[in-house]
């Protein structure tokens, strides 16, 4: 537990690199320490967001019901 109360904000840890981050407005990369960060950051998400794309899982193997001769 620290003592020092820091009224420009606090120190958090960059989602990125995981390294400190100052989490303060005069930090406009919060919560990531650096716009390199941040860039990288984004990159993965929307390489993420890229991946997503309609899936051919749509199996309709509805056997449950056997269809016997009436
Ligand atoms: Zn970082």
């Amino acid at each position: 537990m620290s003592k020092t109360k820091n009224a420009a904000g606090r120190v958090v840890r960059c989602p990125t690199c995981a390294g400190d981050s100052l989490y303060s407005p005069d930090n406009p990369y919060r919560p990531f320490c650096s716009e390199r960060c941040k860039n990288i950051d984004f990159g993965a998400w929307a390489s993420e967001s890229y991946r997503v794309e309609a899936k051919p899982d749509t199996q309709d193997l509805s056997d449950d019901e056997p269809h016997g001769p009436h």
